[in-house]
């Protein structure tokens, strides 16, 4: 077969952006060399419909072995009783939570999208606002925290089927307990969705949900630094049938309803080769070596945090406790989408973000979203983020100096050499 060279050209310009620019984007990071190496192999040539040990396909004994030592793997990251690495992302994930345990028109309570929620916690767009009826909490307009009286309100008043926590944008810890008391007032399930802060919460830097949530959802490829996808996990309740019935009328295990959810409920096919990648990057995780990451992640976002604050930025809730701040540039008179236009002309990645209680578009957005995760993974500590926010706060203040921009341009990927990425390629 001739190669494409078209498309292996755009793939080694992509390495060389990687490689110049500062990545703030709070929810990318840089996977090891073996994770991508994985996703390249002829695990991606079988099909295995099913799960190990019970396919619908012949030949399956192989990927079971990996797809296995994936699943170990995961329940021993967070001490899970269940766990499904099945999800092609973490939307599917979140997808197959509600299809086993919700019927179309129940009503779901989540994080409002415009406060840092995600699409997929009920948002009018997506699936999960069409199907079912969604309900939302928000965070208080001086604190920026969630605000858990008003979701107890609403729980009680309304008595949704399903309360989900966990964010896109929200830079502070959760109160599990807290949500489960509230849910089981009114019987309710609760699924945490970690995509974001499932590293920091692996390593006991952050609370656990596993003790107090039904369901736990997360993306692989965000802090825990694996391959694109998602997965489900289920701690101690999963014993629990909940009283959920069949139409023929028998109690299900929870986990048979997780597992059929996602396969043949919503995916067919199981990505084996990112599977296999996702088995090797819970081994990474396992290290001392992530440890240290994790570690590093926290106290980079702090850092980063106080240099922002320092030069009279506003952190939405004054801070942060995991691996990413909401700025409000509302007093500093520059757009989100603006200044995510003017940093990507000076190689610095950024994401514009509604703040709570927006005045402008989500096209517009008076915020940006900022994260350490890939900058730590690329050698980062605290003593660098002062130079960053420098930069940062140097292009808010004059964004339409070309050469200003063009000059921080040239400081970004000179600092950005001393940090090699995929020195391999
Ligand atoms: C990123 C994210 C997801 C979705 O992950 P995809 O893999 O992009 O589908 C779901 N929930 C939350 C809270 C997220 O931040």
């Amino acid at each position: 077969m001739q190669r494409d060279q078209q498309i292996f050209d755009i793939i080694r310009q992509e390495l060389e952006r990687q490689r110049h620019g500062i990545e703030l984007i709070a929810s990318e990071n840089f996977t090891s060399l073996q994770v991508m190496q994985a996703m390249g192999t002829v695990m991606t040539n079988k099909y295995a419909e099913g799960y190990p040990g019970r396919r619908y396909y012949g030949g399956c004994e192989i990927v079971d072995q990996s797809e296995q030592l994936a699943i170990d793997r995961a329940k021993q990251i967070f001490g899970a009783a269940y766990a499904n690495v099945q999800p092609h992302s973490g939307a599917q994930a979140n997808a197959a939570v509600m299809l086993a345990i919700l019927q179309p028109g129940d009503k779901i309570l989540g994080l409002d999208l415009s406060m840092g929620g995600h699409l997929t916690h009920g948002a009018s767009v997506n699936y999960s606002g069409k199907l079912y009826q969604p309900l939302f909490y928000g965070v208080n307009r001086e604190s920026g925290l969630v605000e858990y009286d008003k979701m107890e309100e609403i729980a009680v008043k309304e008595k949704p089927k399903l309360i989900v926590c966990g964010a896109s944008a929200y830079s502070r810890d959760w109160d599990y307990k807290r949500i489960r008391a509230i849910a089981d007032q009114i019987g309710a399930f609760v699924m945490a969705d970690i995509a974001h802060p499932a590293g920091m919460i692996a390593k006991g830097l952050l609370n656990s949900p596993f003790e107090h949530c039904h369901f736990v959802t997360t993306t692989t490829h965000k802090t825990l630094r694996g391959p694109r996808g998602g997965m489900i996990l289920m701690g101690k309740d999963f014993e629990n049938p909940f009283g959920l019935k069949t139409p023929k009328g028998e109690i299900r295990m929870m986990s048979s309803l997780i597992d059929t959810a996602v396969f043949p409920g919503i995916q067919g096919g199981p990505l084996e080769h990112v599977i296999a990648a996702k088995a090797i990057s819970f081994f990474e995780i396992l290290t001392d070596e992530y440890t240290a990451y994790a570690r590093q992640m926290q106290q980079n976002a702090q850092a980063m945090a106080k240099a922002f604050t320092d030069k009279g930025y506003q952190i939405v809730s004054g801070g942060t406790d995991n691996h990413l701040m909401l700025i409000d540039l509302r007093n500093k008179n520059i757009s989100g989408k603006k200044a995510e236009q003017t940093f990507v002309k000076a190689d610095i990645t950024i994401n514009k973000n509604m703040v709570p209680f927006d005045d402008k578009s989500a096209f517009v957005t008076s915020g940006i979203r900022v994260g350490v995760p890939a900058i730590t993974t690329r050698g980062l500590t605290e003593t660098h983020m002062p130079q960053i926010v420098e930069w940062i706060d140097q292009l808010i203040m004059d964004a339409d100096n070309e050469s200003l921009i063009t000059s921080v341009r040239g400081e970004v990927n000179s600092f950005m050499q001393q940090f090699p990425l995929y020195p391999e390629l």
